[in-house]
């Protein structure tokens, strides 16, 4: 058999989707993709070119591969989040687009305290950083966007996590984008309340923001395949109720948080209230918990008051 572009793609989705894989088509395009150096639209205007031995070769492997579970992201080892692409590997979460949203609220935050008092020095902490994403778009963004326009201005951000291993790919994600000596990576357990004190400083963080692993014991049953078997269950697991990493953050966090500043947190979307009533049981104040674009809950923000 002659394989083309088109004969090899329209196969190998068939083969996914036999399997029960969500997105075939997709999928099968992307790992093209990346065997043969295009974009996607380059497969479309391709449609008929011959696949060589080798890149066959190269194309199952990555099928096979896919056809195990294995999430696209960990194959092609990044993926892209808020307009950057991250490397990744099995000791990382893969960035999600919900996430995106987290960033953006932090960064108009930055930016409302910015326009109040423009030559404020912000320190930011990213407690559980894994990829690095969070820390790194954010500081990615102040170089971009925030650095010319608050001169007098700086920006600092801790990002922190358990995992030597995770710590070394956001290293190198915060080397891609030209942030390494913004973002200051340690090995640190946030469930342990002296690292606070230690890391905070005079009068402590700004901002502090988290997307702690929050699967309970019930729904980590639940999880695909895909997540369950490959993604680090550190990064997911948040023990039995999936609250313990709040209920730590909102104890140990506030002391370490400057006046008037703020923490932001990822949630589950059946977590919205009982991470509100953490918060406020730690004398957090206008504790508010956000939506996501699916309208569900996806973030709660509080203040450290005065
Ligand atoms: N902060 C990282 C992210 O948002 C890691 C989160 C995690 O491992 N729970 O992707």
């Amino acid at each position: 058999m002659n394989w083309t572009l088109m004969s090899a793609l329209q196969w190998s989705a068939d083969f996914l989707k036999t399997k029960g894989y969500e997105s075939p088509r997709v999928d099968a395009e992307i790992l093209l993709c990346s065997v043969l150096g295009f974009r996607r639209v380059e497969l479309y205007t391709n449609f008929d070119r011959p696949l060589d031995e080798a890149e066959r070769e190269r194309y199952r492997n990555l099928i096979r591969r896919r056809v195990t579970g294995e999430p696209v992201a960990y194959i092609l080892g990044e993926k892209g989040f808020f307009g950057r692409d991250f490397f990744v590997s099995s000791a990382v979460l893969i960035p999600r687009p919900e996430t995106e949203l987290l960033v953006e609220r932090v960064l108009a935050a930055i930016t409302a305290q910015l326009e109040v008092d423009p030559s404020r020095q912000i320190r930011v902490l990213d407690a559980g950083t894994g990829s690095g994403c969070i820390a790194i778009s954010i500081a990615a963004f102040w170089l971009e966007s925030l650095a010319n326009r608050f001169t007098g201005a700086s920006l600092a951000v801790d990002a922190w996590d358990v995992s030597e291993e995770a710590l070394a790919v956001a290293s190198k994600n915060a080397e891609r984008h030209g942030v390494a000596t913004l973002v200051r990576f340690a090995r640190t357990d946030m469930l342990d309340p002296a690292v606070y004190r230690e890391g905070a400083g005079g009068s402590g963080w700004n901002f502090i923001v988290s997307n702690p692993p929050y699967i309970g014991d019930e729904e980590f049953a639940g999880l695909s395949s895909g997540v369950k078997d490959f993604e680090p269950r550190l990064a997911l697991w948040g023990h039995p109720d999936g609250l313990h990493f709040y209920r730590k953050l909102a104890q140990f966090a506030r002391p370490a948080t400057a006046e008037l500043g703020k923490i932001f947190l990822e949630i589950g979307f059946q977590q919205g209230e009982s991470v509100k009533a953490l918060l406020q049981s730690h004398g957090w104040d206008a504790v508010s918990v956000e939506l996501d674009y699916a309208r569900h809950p996806r973030n709660v923000i509080a203040v450290n008051p005065r």
